[in-house]
């Protein structure tokens, strides 16, 4: 098929991006370049520069390209950073978006993938946390998602743009070639692998008196690969819905910085810290539904395995595409 990947140039999209090329699909990425970057662009695919903000650019563009389906990964990703400017997350991930979801009706586009988070739920009463909970988000962040999400449900409705929207947990680890680079790093594993790459003399915990086993926030960790693959297996015609995408397995801060020193084979200092505004304490997934469904396996289930497929690229990359 031929796929139009906004964000493609992230951190989730690069890969997705090289996935969805090793499947055989066609690849247009449309992204800014804001948080992405050039170099995390498979070359076997085509590149456009563009903002979505810019709506007569990005019909321009998908009319060029002529998709059978739009992956929709681009948008602002940060729990913190919502919490400080809620307007940049709602200007970005809805009234931005909606100028994509707009010129996927007006170029004829019939299928629509979209990059939602399982921040849209807050803080679950029971886990793990199956689709039909409660949506209450609890930062600007998961509300923006949510809002895109109720957007999708409108225009399939009126306009016949089947839709599917996967629920992340906590997307990390690496392909071979593509790996997480943000300018500003704020995602736990990253950050915690700067110490052994002596980058950093320390790493932080934000919380440790939240009501879990060892007061530290619990997540649940897939591999980006894995996230990559449930997006090839959601293009197949007639799968549409939500879905989330975690392995159902509950790691705390703690324990992630423990598996990051077995992996690395080195003490890593920490630092405690108050707790960060807008974090739920605790976030685990049940994907049964994907696994039902779509026939979504992940490859990579396991902590280990994803901590050190983070370590062998950063290794590799240690100021990641920058040259
Ligand atoms: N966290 C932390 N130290 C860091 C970065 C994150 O203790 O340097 C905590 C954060 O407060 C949260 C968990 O690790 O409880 C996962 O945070 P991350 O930003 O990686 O993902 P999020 O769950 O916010 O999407």
């Amino acid at each position: 098929m031929k796929a139009f990947v906004t964000g493609g140039a992230g951190y989730i999209g690069s890969v997705c991006v090289e996935e969805l090329l090793n499947a055989g699909h066609e690849v247009t990425v449309f992204d800014n370049l804001s948080e992405g970057h050039r170099g995390a662009v498979d070359n076997r695919a085509v590149f456009i520069q563009g903002r979505l903000s810019d709506e007569p650019a990005v019909t321009q563009s998908i009319k060029d390209a002529s998709p059978e389906v739009i992956v929709h990964f681009a948008a602002n990703a940060l729990v913190g950073e919502s919490m400080a400017n809620p307007g940049k997350y709602f200007r970005n991930n809805v009234a931005h978006g909606l100028n994509l979801l707009d010129a996927a009706v007006a170029c004829g586009v019939r299928k629509f993938v979209f990059s939602s988070t399982c921040a849209t739920y807050g803080p679950p009463e029971t886990v793990p946390m199956t689709e039909d909970l409660p949506q209450r988000p609890i930062n600007p962040y998961g509300e923006s998602k949510l809002m895109f999400e109720r957007l999708l449900h409108w225009y399939q409705e009126i306009h016949g743009l089947q839709f599917v929207a996967f629920r992340y947990f906590n997307a990390a680890g690496a392909s071979m070639q593509f790996g997480e680079h943000h300018r500003i790093e704020t995602h736990l594993i990253p950050n915690v692998l700067k110490v052994p790459l002596g980058q950093a003399a320390h790493c932080e915990i934000f919380g440790t008196d939240y009501p879990t086993p060892d007061g530290t926030c619990i997540r649940d960790y897939i591999h980006v690969i894995d996230l990559a693959q449930a997006h090839i297996l959601a293009m197949t015609p007639g799968k549409r819905g939500f879905f989330n995408l975690g392995n159902g397995d509950g790691y705390s801060v703690r324990e992630v910085i423990s598996t990051c020193e077995k992996v690395c084979g080195r003490k890593i200092p920490v630092i405690e810290k108050p707790r960060r505004p807008g974090d739920p304490p605790k976030l685990i997934a049940s994907a049964e539904k994907a696994r039902v469904e779509l026939g979504w396996e992940p490859q990579f289930p396991k902590l280990d395995q994803i901590v050190a497929s983070a370590w062998e690229w950063h290794k590799k990359h240690p100021n990641g595409y920058t040259a």
